[in-house]
């Protein structure tokens, strides 16, 4: 009896249901085989960022799988014809794998079990990717929810179960199955835009459970304060790990228990229920995606359909290479292309900037994060726009638009994390560091600055332009 383990976002041996249920299924050989099929997620597709990391990851996975004496098998799409080949190649009779929830997958594995359930495969799915699948949760009246605070009250106290252990060794998968090299599939950029993004992370199950440790070890005391400071290393950066599934959201919550018991203290307390409470906002995340699955196109509050963008693309270029002359928001655009992240307060602040003071459509700023961030996340990345720019659940009302300079003189008062990644304005005092614009001539010239020569002027006024987003937003009130 043979058995495939169909991987997909859940690059990992520990916790990994299906590959445990393969295990001790009464198998004799087990088929661990990811299927590169780009074309099956439509615009959705990794990104370039995302197929660096998707690259490394695999490679990681590999190797795990290689020193318990199994094999990665590597193949290429169309998925369900890749699935019947392997089947013939292999003998196998069941087919396991772990459920995903974004619309294009859930159809396409929809298909696919039915075809593969017509031609008399067992096959099994497995929840390893959500804490609470979406379609368990619901209000009162029996419908999705659409806010946050709700939606967590009622799960949050649900059980979870403990994790799974990764096995300590598999069964050999026969020579004769072959598969691609990673190489082939061409997941790496030609040109070497990628070597800040290499240096910065390490992909992989045992990168992702560093990452939680040095988290707990460093971070965790002061969560809820340094989480808003982006020049800190405040937060897990678990994100990318918990996108490819290096690390499933169950691991994270039942290593943060453990270690909570051995450190006692009420503000640890805190610090720990913020922390969970950002891994509700991705249950959340996924819950809306699943309930609402035109989401990555369409506004959730209709009004925004009329919304009289700018359609400027200069400024959107602009915000794309961080020269917009706004320091934070250059300083978050330039972060992101280097390493493939971008700190939550600056992804606010420059959604915020782009669809508010540029009056440009969220779509070309989602898009953007999609093809530059390591964690793009068709469920997270849609809710954030759509939170940023107001027209989402649970959404920032849209009069709440962040400016800029206030948000570096309150989370970058020093001028640290500005100064990182603008370097050009390293010399300016603290006090003109967020508004070089307002600067006097002496403070510029002391610090050898040339402002629309060494740093551009800012692209527009942020007074003005927040006026005029808000009278283009009371013309879509108006006509509701
Ligand atoms: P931590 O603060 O350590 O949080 C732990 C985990 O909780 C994160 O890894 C993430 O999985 C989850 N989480 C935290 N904040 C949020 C949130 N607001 N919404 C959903 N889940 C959250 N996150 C992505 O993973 N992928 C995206 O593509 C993405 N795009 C975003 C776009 C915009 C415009 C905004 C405002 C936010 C976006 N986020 C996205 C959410 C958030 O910025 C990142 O999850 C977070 O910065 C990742 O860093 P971390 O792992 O150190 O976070």
């Amino acid at each position: 009896k043979r058995v495939i383990v169909w991987f997909r976002r859940d690059l990992r041996l520990a916790d990994n249901p299906a590959l445990t249920a393969a295990l001790g299924g009464g198998f004799d050989s087990i088929v661990p085989v990811f299927i590169h099929a780009p074309d099956e997620l439509g615009d959705w597709a990794p990104g370039g960022a995302q197929r660096v990391w998707l690259h490394f990851s695999l490679e990681a996975l590999a190797a795990q799988l290689d020193s318990l004496g199994s094999r990665l098998i590597v193949r290429t799409g169309p998925t369900q014809e890749t699935l019947d080949e392997l089947i013939e190649e292999s003998g196998a009779s069941a087919v396991y794998w772990n459920r995903l929830y974004d619309p294009l997958t859930i159809a396409r594995d929809k298909k696919i079990k039915k075809h593969l359930d017509d031609s008399g495969m067992e096959t099994a799915s497995f929840q390893s990717h959500l804490l609470y699948e979406p379609w368990t949760v619901e209000t009162k009246q029996g419908k999705p929810y659409k806010v946050f605070t709700p939606f967590w009250k009622s799960v949050r106290d649900r059980t979870i179960s403990a994790p799974l252990a990764a096995p300590n060794t598999m069964p050999q998968v026969w020579s004769r199955i072959g598969s691609r090299s990673l190489a082939s599939l061409d997941l790496l950029p030609r040109i070497d835009w990628d070597k800040e993004i290499r240096e910065a992370w390490t992909p992989g199950e045992d990168g992702a459970h560093d990452r939680l440790e040095q988290f707990l070890d460093d971070a965790i005391e002061n969560y809820d304060n340094d989480r808003d400071r982006p020049a800190r290393h405040g937060t897990s950066y678990l994100s990318p790990h918990l996108h490819c599934g290096e690390i499933g959201p169950r691991q994270i919550m039942h290593r943060l228990e453990e270690w909570l018991d051995e450190h006692s203290g009420k503000a640890l307390q805190d610090h720990a229920a913020s922390f969970r409470s950002e891994i509700g906002w991705r249950e959340f995340a996924h819950h809306v995606l699943y309930h609402f699955p035109d989401t990555p196109e369409k506004p959730l509050d209709e009004r925004f359909e009329a919304f009289p963008w700018s359609g400027d693309d200069e400024g959107l270029k602009r915000w794309q290479r961080g020269q917009t002359g706004i320091p934070m928001v250059d300083a978050g655009m330039r972060e992101l292309w280097a390493t493939g992240y971008m700190h939550n307060r600056l992804r606010m602040t420059v959604a915020s900037f782009l669809t508010k003071n540029l009056r440009v459509a969220w779509q070309h700023g989602e898009r953007w994060f999609w093809d530059t961030l390591v964690d793009a996340d068709l469920a997270n990345n849609t809710l954030g726009w759509q939170w940023a720019t107001g027209c989402g659940a649970d959404a920032a009302p849209f009069f709440r638009i962040f400016n800029p300079a206030r948000q570096g003189e309150r989370f970058d008062a020093d001028g640290e994390y500005v100064r990182r990644w603008v370097p050009e304005l390293a010399k300016l005092e603290n006090r003109h560091i967020h508004e070089p614009w307002k600067a006097p001539a002496k403070a510029l010239k002391a610090a050898s600055i040339r402002l629309g020569t060494d740093y551009p002027e800012p692209i527009v006024d942020l007074k003005a332009s927040r006026r005029e987003a808000l009278e283009a937003f009371d013309r879509i009130k108006k006509s509701d």
